[in-house]
């Protein structure tokens, strides 16, 4: 078994999800007592956010890129970012170290074209609905017609998960206006919906959605649980 590099805490809400679907994989895989090997990486996100908000990229991919440097130093084979938004940076990271990343939109575009789906309602934060990294990803590699939230919806929507879901709180109200939001993306004709935030996972599913829903945090843990094990 190969040894997954995390690069999390951003926020270790869905870190800890990454960490419970990892061990849960290889499990199922290799039988009860299996459990994966990883190594995390766990940033204080107090300070990604702050970095994020004041548009420090460059500063942040070198926090990355130093991070990946401390797994592959440390034994890690390969290598997850354990957020949508922070693969903004993902070039810094594959720069900076010789082990394999594994991007998140990929796992994620190809569960979604298997199911025969073209057009895809993007949820994250402002940087992944509103920049071209992820969308533009998802578009020239894997040809998927993307759309997002209007923008009093993408306020919401970034509002929430900065505000409520990395610091753990879950509220019922703010389900039911993602459930509203995801809604008005199916009346715009997405087919499926992409929660393209690592910790939307925690606040709304596939009940909450008339079209599929693509969860970004199992999709990419699961896909990490295949490499490891190939
Ligand atoms: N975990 C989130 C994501 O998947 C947001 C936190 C962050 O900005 O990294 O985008």
């Amino acid at each position: 078994m190969r040894t997954i590099g995390l690069i999390g805490g951003m926020s270790w809400e869905s870190s800890a999800e990454y960490y419970r679907i990892l061990n849960e994989g290889v499990r199922d895989a290799l039988g009860p007592t299996a459990s994966a090997r990883c190594l995390l990486w766990s940033f204080d996100f107090s300070e990604i956010e702050k970095l994020q908000h004041d548009g420090q990229w460059d500063a942040l991919g070198e926090k990355l890129a130093d991070a990946a440097q401390r797994l592959e130093a440390a034994g890690a084979d390969l290598l997850l970012i354990c957020t949508n938004t922070m693969h903004r940076l993902a070039g810094a990271v594959e720069a900076a170290v010789s082990i394999p990343l594994l991007h998140i939109a990929d796992p994620t575009a190809e569960a979604i074209r298997a199911q025969g789906l073209t057009k895809v309602g993007l949820l994250g934060t402002a940087f992944t609905m509103e920049q071209d990294f992820y969308k533009g990803r998802l578009t020239e590699r894997h040809g998927l017609d993307v759309i997002v939230p209007e923008a009093e919806d993408r306020a919401t929507v970034h509002r929430i998960i900065y505000q409520e879901l990395v610091a753990g709180q879950v509220l019922e109200a703010s389900r039911e206006a993602y459930r509203a939001v995801i809604a008005r993306l199916v009346e715009r004709g997405a087919q499926a919906i992409i929660l393209g935030c690592t910790e939307i996972m925690l606040l709304v599913g596939p009940q909450d959605s008339a079209v599929p829903v693509f969860d970004t945090t199992a999709l990419h843990a699961g896909a990490a649980v295949k490499a490891a094990l190939s």
